[in-house]
């Protein structure tokens, strides 16, 4: 890999990492409240089923390598992205985090489906962002 194409690699990896670091503000219209980390799975109930003493691996691919590797995340700091503050992630999806998991009831697919389609949108904001810095 030649120097100029490290330089870049870097500045991108760089801006990748303010991106997803960034304060984001609640989804909600007319809150403007700083948006909480909210796990795209049910944190208490599919996640959990498969930690490891509160820990998952998740493949991290880096471009300065041009290799990916596994490493180990604390349950709350994976499978999530921010989308509402606490008090509308709560109202919204209390429903799904705080009783028995029935994946084959509607209103339990439509909040899974709402919050990825909601962590895409997240997903495209920080490629915008990434894009015009
Ligand atoms: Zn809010």
């Amino acid at each position: 890999m030649n120097k100029q194409i490290k330089i870049e690699l870097s500045f991108i990896d760089r801006i990748t990492q303010k991106a997803k670091k960034a304060n984001r503000i609640c989804l909600e219209n007319n809150c403007s409240d700083n948006a909480i980390n909210s796990h795209i799975l049910q944190k208490n109930g599919i996640l959990n089923t498969i930690t490891t003493n509160g820990h998952l691996y998740m493949l991290k691919v880096s471009m300065m390598e041009a290799q990916g590797k596994f490493h180990k995340i604390g349950i709350n700091n994976i499978f999530t992205f921010k989308g509402f503050c606490n008090k509308h992630d709560t109202l919204l999806f209390d429903y799904i985090e705080n009783n028995i998991f029935n994946i084959t009831e509607y209103k339990t697919k439509i909040l899974f489906c709402y919050r990825a389609v909601l962590n895409e949108l997240r997903k495209k904001n920080k490629s915008i962002l990434i894009s015009t810095t």
